[in-house]
């Protein structure tokens, strides 16, 4: 065992699963561990390296940001924010108006839920089994595995959970007390399961008639995952409140809430946060915007996304029940417990997910390659024991 992981193993919390491997560097699509070991990485920060490992421009951000101010909170203006700002409302279109700046997703959700009350003076909520929104407690009360609720009981009143992709049992479920809906727009740690345009466009018609908000989670599936900027963007949806973090800042840590025209104006001082908005990740994050647009990495995404995916579907191991996925958010579900075949990939050099227990999930940096994604195929189709090329028979 390392120095660093003896280290971290006797000093750090216990909350996290650990894979025994030290990551000293990355670039692009790909990381290095202390051993000069590369691995090709599709886990990518649990999604928050879209743009692959140190891109240059967000790098260059962060570094002429840190020698000219670290701290502004929005007690004062700040012009990289505001460009911000301005920036995400143009991207998201769909009438929302406004923006706020926090730290994480998690955070993004409890902005979303109490505004959601707050503007709609209701109490209740309706989100969707095999949901994940996070684990702080307004969050947690939103996703449904109990494994991450049941310690922490009671949760937030006022919670409900439907089955995903079944209009029926939502249109039951929202009423005249309900202040939102949160759904993701395609279930990530659950299971990777992509929403039908049925149900999200019907979730958003649901909501309407009942005077409810529609929140989605875009924390997973924001910033070009699913082959566009938005993934509510495939829909034409238009949610009143969207969370966002992971790949915002092309790496560093920060979340923001959109804020669409239901949204009553916020008194001033109701909802605040320390480091939302700091220049550090207002600056990353508008070099990552610039380089999301100037590279047209959406585009990329739907693309990749397709490659890989007909690849995956293509492979004849009895192992695999589905493919299943949008853009480059792909889940590939087994007749088996992921984790050892997760462990063997790893052990071969690629780095992927787990979805629920079943599933293994792929977030490659939306910069891989080709080549680089053919490794990918490749090392499944190895551990999974069947051949890397693919049965024309079993082409879709
Ligand atoms: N919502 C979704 C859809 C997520 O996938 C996650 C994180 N996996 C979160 C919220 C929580 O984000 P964070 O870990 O930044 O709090």
């Amino acid at each position: 065992m390392t120095d660093t992981i003896e280290r971290e193993n006797t000093f750090t919390s216990g909350a996290y699963v650990k894979r025994p491997i030290v990551l000293v560097r990355g670039q692009g699509a790909l990381v290095w561990d202390e051993n000069g070991r590369e691995y090709i990485d599709c886990v990518a920060g649990q999604g928050s390296a879209n743009l692959g490992h140190c891109h240059p421009a967000v790098v260059q951000a962060i570094t002429e940001q840190a020698q000219t101010l670290l701290s502004c909170t929005e007690m004062f203006y700040f012009a990289k924010r505001a460009e911000l700002e301005n920036r995400l409302v143009a991207a998201a279109d769909a009438g929302i108006q406004r923006v706020f700046l926090c730290n994480s997703g998690a955070e993004a959700v409890e902005g979303a839920l109490k505004l959601a009350r707050y503007s709609t003076g209701r109490k209740d909520f309706v989100a969707a089994k095999r949901g994940f929104h996070g684990r702080t407690m307004g969050a947690l009360s939103a996703t449904w595995n109990k494994k991450y609720r049941d310690p922490f009981l009671p949760l937030v009143p006022g919670f409900r959970h439907v089955v995903y992709n079944n209009l029926e049992d939502l249109r039951e479920a929202v009423d005249g007390n309900t202040a939102g809906v949160i759904l993701e727009v395609v279930q990530g740690e659950g299971g990777v399961h992509p929403g039908t345009a049925e149900f999200l466009r019907g979730a958003q018609d649901i909501c309407r008639e009942q005077g409810a908000l529609l929140i989605l989670d875009e924390v997973q599936t924001g910033f070009c995952r699913t082959g566009k900027m938005f993934a509510y963007q495939h829909y034409g949806l238009q949610p009143d409140l969207v969370a966002l973090a992971k790949s915002i800042a092309g790496g560093i840590p920060m979340g923001a809430l959109l804020i669409g025209e239901r949204i009553r104006p916020i008194a001033p001082a109701i909802h605040a946060n320390t480091f939302g908005g700091n220049p550090l990740t207002s600056a990353a994050a508008v070099a990552a915007l610039d380089a999301y647009e100037e590279e047209r990495i959406a585009e990329k995404a739907a693309e990749l996304g397709a490659y890989l995916m007909d690849k995956l579907r293509a492979l004849p191991s009895p192992l695999i029940r589905e493919v299943r996925g949008l853009g480059m958010i792909v889940g590939v579900e087994i007749k088996k417990k992921a984790t050892p075949y997760i462990t063997a990939l790893g052990e071969r050099g690629v780095l992927v997910l787990p979805a629920g227990l079943n599933v293994i999930r792929l977030l490659p940096p939306l910069v891989i390659t080709r080549p680089q994604l053919d490794r990918v195929v490749e090392e499944i189709a190895a551990v999974l024991d069947t051949p890397a090329e693919p049965k024309e028979t079993a082409r879709s």
